[in-house]
């Protein structure tokens, strides 16, 4: 993979992440609104990690794309992105571009649906 596709994949990766991230931040503010004086978390908002407390708030789907987004991330890193992890052939760009995450080619991941895994 070029290393300009690489680039456009971390930043639409990078996204979907803050996506969630932000959404779990106002998840919680949402529910510290009341009774509190609203000054917590002004520097930690500004800033991108995230703590048990906001991965509390995650619901499960969201949590465990954000894993499959951090998995993703470190791929481009190692260059490995958009390598079926079964077979190791490249991901078609159609498919990754539908689906960032994927972790398979799509034909890997027919035969794994027809084999229910
Ligand atoms: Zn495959």
């Amino acid at each position: 993979m070029k290393k300009q596709e690489r680039e456009h994949y971390k930043k639409r990766l990078l996204k979907m992440r803050e996506a969630i991230l932000s959404k779990a931040k106002k998840l919680k503010e949402d529910s510290y609104s009341l009774g509190t004086d609203g000054i917590q978390d002004m520097a930690d908002a500004a800033s991108n990690s995230y703590n048990a407390d906001i991965l509390m708030s995650i619901s499960d789907n969201d949590l465990k794309l954000l894993k499959d987004i951090d998995s993703s991330l470190d791929k481009i890193v190692k260059g490995t992105y958009g390598v079926c992890e079964e077979c190791e052939e490249k991901i078609s760009e159609k498919r990754l571009e539908a689906n960032p995450v994927a972790r398979y080619c799509i034909t890997c991941k027919r035969l794994m649906e027809e084999k229910g895994i």
